[in-house]
């Protein structure tokens, strides 16, 4: 059976060899059982529904989420001389009338459908008369209000199987999946009895970097420029950024287009073609872009902003470097993107999704603030098995740390947000310690507190930079609704009382010796 496999990866792929986990996953498929497979972001998961398909009498049905990615697909399969095609909103009713035709008379191998079609009675109708061998769920973790792309559609999944005459096999394929979105996979889905396999989430061809900074324009400026010509992907948290960050890379003379759902259809796609086809070196962009994109040779992915999870995170990041040679993954990190986030979660949901996503985002923020192995820390979130300790290409791995210890300026900077009582923001705070005589301050009556003047001699800059760290190595928490309001942590309150100890890590190349990050 296997022998028939490799032929006709051969023959329609032009591959010698199956990736890990292909093998095992198209033998389990063949002997009719259920498979969960979480593989990485170009690992390879295609090919495991589509030579089954090839193998067996009958239809497979995949539910992908993005009509983009049906569209490549379908054409690419056609061109191969494979019958598939696919049914979605973006085609008039005639053709999914002559689709829904054809496949009733059991004429495609491949049928690719979008979720959202699972609540159409027509077409549930339409399946009963087809000879269904498998269903095959693309990006299955949408099945999950814990994964990060929740599509209620995905819970219609679970009755097509029942619907069929012969009782279909279920394949469920996802490149992020916690334990607890596993598990859901498998529920909501109906998997019975599952081959469960995780392939390596190891990417080793990628260079995982925190930068913690504030001025992150001059940044991305310089990193675009020192990698002219290459195809790289900066995120950012919102359309505005992107807009801006867009803007200064092309006034800077870079080849750079912009992608978010803000845009027309129009140019959304216009965009994406002028990089997926390298008329445009660098696409900027919200999360809206990348899923299901076949771009194989992106040197870099720059996170603008820290993304709100690290399966978001991951996921982005894996699509650099998908041909395997080495790409860096850069996550720009400032204090700025913890409160961007908690406006974002804030505004969205309710209470129990709002609670998983804070939750969420402080692991993500930890993977900021670790100096251990960030490769570690990635992997072992999605693979508890993971136990390399040091991976020698992620910043930490790569950079030795010189500490320099700020426990008696914190001190006095939480000593003075605990007087002031936790009710005002960074700006307020410098100027009560740098002795500020202005109305406002007087007003409050802050002249008269034992903190007022008490870092008269730091200039306003390295008390922002000191206040940053605090927050951002989670000794200063920022809450409030309107505008941000520090509030001192439990970790804070340790180092009020004098059990805990506050370091700056001066971040250093192991190679070079050269400076690469600094916050004070
Ligand atoms: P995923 O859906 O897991 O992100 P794809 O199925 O799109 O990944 O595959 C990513 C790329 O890897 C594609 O260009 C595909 O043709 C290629 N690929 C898949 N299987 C193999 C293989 N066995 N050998 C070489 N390349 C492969």
């Amino acid at each position: 059976m296997l022998g028939q496999a490799v032929e006709l990866l051969k023959k329609y792929f032009g591959y010698d060899t199956f990736r890990e986990g292909q093998k095992e996953i198209i033998e389990n498929i063949l002997l009719k059982k259920d498979v969960l497979a979480i593989m990485p972001t170009g690992g390879g998961k295609s090919i495991c529904y589509q030579i089954p398909a090839l193998m067996m009498e009958g239809t497979v049905i995949v539910i992908s989420p993005l009509i983009s990615l049906m569209k490549d697909q379908v054409d690419t399969l056609q061109q191969l001389g494979i019958k598939a095609a696919f049914i979605n909103s973006s085609l008039p009713l005639g053709e999914i009338r002559r689709i829904m035709f054809e496949a009733a008379s059991n004429n495609y191998k491949l049928l690719y459908v979008a979720p959202e079609r699972l609540e159409s009675e027509n077409f549930i109708d339409l399946l009963k008369n087809i000879t269904i061998t498998m269903i095959a769920v693309d990006e299955a973790h949408c099945v999950s209000q814990w994964g990060h792309d929740f599509r209620p559609s995905y819970l219609k999944i679970k009755n097509l199987r029942d619907i069929s005459g012969k009782k279909p096999i279920v394949s469920a394929f996802t490149a992020t999946a916690t334990p607890s979105v596993k598990e859901d996979i498998n529920k909501l889905i109906g998997l019975e009895n599952p081959f469960e396999i995780i392939t390596g989430f190891d990417r080793e061809n990628l260079k995982f970097e925190v930068v913690k900074i504030n001025k992150k324009v001059p940044y991305v400026l310089n990193y675009v420029e020192q990698n002219k010509g290459k195809s790289g992907i900066v995120y950012c948290l919102t359309r505005k950024l992107t807009d801006e960050v867009c803007n200064k890379l092309v006034a800077a003379g870079h080849k750079a287009v912009k992608y978010h759902a803000g845009l027309s259809d129009a140019e959304r796609n216009k965009n994406q073609e002028d990089f997926l086809f390298d008329n445009v070196d660098i696409i900027v962009a919200t999360n809206a872009f990348g899923m299901g994109i076949d771009k194989l040779d992106i040197r870099y992915v720059i996170h603008y902003n820290m993304p709100k999870n690290i399966e978001s995170y991951y996921q982005e990041a894996g699509r650099a470097g998908r041909d395997r040679e080495p790409s860096e993954c850069i996550l720009l990190y400032s204090p700025s993107d913890i409160v961007m986030n908690n406006f974002l979660i804030e505004s969205s949901g309710d209470i129990s999704s709002k609670t998983n996503e804070y939750a969420k985002l402080r692991d993500m923020t930890n993977y900021c603030n670790t100096d251990k192995c960030l490769r570690k820390h990635l992997i072992s979130y999605f693979d508890d098995s993971y136990n390399k300790e040091n991976c020698n290409n992620c910043s930490n791995c790569l950079s030795e740390i010189e500490k320099k210890d700020i426990t008696l300026e914190s001190q006095k900077i939480l000593s003075c947000i605990y007087r002031m009582g936790e009710r005002f923001g960074g700006n307020v705070v410098i100027d009560v310690l740098r002795g500020s005589n202005s109305q406002r301050i007087k007003s409050f009556k802050f002249n008269q507190l034992s903190t007022y003047g008490i870092m008269k001699d730091y200039d306003k800059e390295t008390l922002k930079e000191m206040i940053s760290y605090l927050i951002s190595d989670g000794f200063i928490n920022i809450t409030g609704d309107k505008y941000p309001v520090l509030n001192i942590s439990a970790q804070g309150n340790a180092v009020l009382r004098g059990k805990k100890e506050v370091y700056i890590k001066k971040v250093f190349n192991k190679r070079t010796k050269e400076d690469n990050t600094s916050i004070v």
